[in-house]
């Protein structure tokens, strides 16, 4: 079973960096070089200023074999949302795909998963209120009507801190809303690189969304183009065991399911 779509890229890191070709090539180089023939560019919505759609025109001009898909991540950050928000809306028409995040908790200046600080965030806390507050903030984003997919589901586990009640309590309304809302969660191999070493999201959510025939995208969450579809093979597996045989792709927001076999 052969992975060929990366939904989850960071052409310009952790600053703008406007889109040129010097910058965007080298993804396409390094998805080409691993057998990738699907991708989506899905910066920060805070670096959206970087982000040049015809700049995404030419590279996909000089690159047919390769679909390339213009994104976004959405976050929740307290002082720059709003903007990105707002800056979704009007580019909806030109964006294929676009990421929903919840990477703040109570605290605005500091992401929850930065590693190791954001830890600190927990210390002294009830596991279980953290992880219930983390998923009615993802149904918030879910409900802004501005996403497609939702990313690292369950990125709350980061530092490796596990709730007492089962996951199925915590979750579930969360899936029913993504289920209902017809939007897709992705499988990102980001979580096999953090402390708690675990694939995004957790297999036990992985069952409850294939029940509700929730459909997937893997994604690598790459901040570098080296990190492009990173640990795809594990990944491929685990999909073979759990009895994921499809992704779905995006398309100006609509989206398709791709049999694996097929491919
Ligand atoms: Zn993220
Ligand atoms: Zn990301």
């Amino acid at each position: 079973m052969n992975l060929f779509s990366d939904y989850h890229t960071h052409p310009q890191g952790h600053r703008v960096q406007p889109y040129c070709q010097t910058l965007l090539q080298p993804w396409i180089d390094s998805a080409r070089a691993r057998g990738l023939t699907d991708i989506a560019f899905t910066d920060h919505d805070r670096y959206h200023a970087g982000i040049d759609f015809d700049e995404i025109d030419k590279l996909r001009a000089a690159n047919p074999d390769i679909k390339i898909r213009a994104g976004l991540e959405l976050d929740n950050d307290p002082e720059t949302s709003a903007v990105g928000r707002e800056w979704v809306e009007k580019n909806w028409a030109r964006l294929d795909f676009v990421l929903g995040s919840v990477h703040y908790l109570d605290r605005a200046d500091q992401m929850f998963d930065s590693v190791p600080a954001g830890a600190e965030q927990f210390a002294d806390r009830k596991i279980d209120e953290i992880y219930a507050d983390y998923f009615r903030r993802v149904r918030e984003v879910a409900a802004t009507g501005l996403v497609d997919c939702l990313s690292h589901l369950d990125l709350i586990k980061i530092h490796g801190h596990r709730p007492k009640a089962p996951i199925v309590y915590l979750v579930s309304e969360t899936l029913d809303f993504i289920s209902t809302r017809g939007l897709a969660i992705e499988l990102s191999t980001a979580g096999w690189r953090k402390p708690v070493n675990e694939l995004y999201p957790s297999d036990e959510i992985i069952r409850l969304a294939v029940e509700k025939r929730i459909p997937f995208t893997t994604a690598s969450d790459a901040h570098s183009h080296a990190q492009l579809g990173e640990n795809y093979s594990r990944l491929a597996e685990k999909m073979q065991q759990l009895g994921i045989s499809e992704v779905c792709v995006f398309e100006r927001h609509k989206h398709r399911v791709r049999a694996l076999s097929d491919l």
